[in-house]
């Protein structure tokens, strides 16, 4: 006979067919994990975020709009490219990335320009 497993400890189960745990633990621990897990990847998308944003930040000097830096600098502070809030296109086809108020332009020659929001 071959029965079914909890999703949660793996455990066989007995009983009704539509069960999918052990017992109300199991169901407990399994779901609140699914919703931790996604909870934290949020989290962790949003702390990536802030981290760009503050490595940028970082970078332009206090009352200056604007900072020429070599691409590699921001790899080494750790920044992730996957991560951005949004883009904006120049009328000259520039694309500008940002993590909120902080973007760059990638330039030639390895070179990034970052710039500040204008408030
Ligand atoms: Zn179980």
């Amino acid at each position: 006979m071959q029965g079914k497993t909890c999703l949660n400890c793996g455990a066989p189960i007995q009983g009704r067919i539509d069960k999918k745990f052990c017992d109300d633990q199991c169901r407990n621990t399994y779901n609140y994990q699914l919703y931790a897990d996604g909870s934290n990847l949020i989290r962790r998308i949003n702390h990536a975020l802030k981290k760009n944003r503050n490595i940028l930040a970082s970078l332009v000097k206090e009352g200056d709009e604007m900072a020429k830096v070599p691409k590699e600098k921001l790899t080494q502070e750790g920044y992730q490219f996957k991560y951005s809030t949004h883009t904006y296109e120049t009328k000259k086809g520039s694309i500008y990335t940002y993590c909120y108020d902080y973007g760059f332009l990638p330039l030639e020659s390895g070179w990034m320009l970052i710039v500040k929001v204008k408030e």
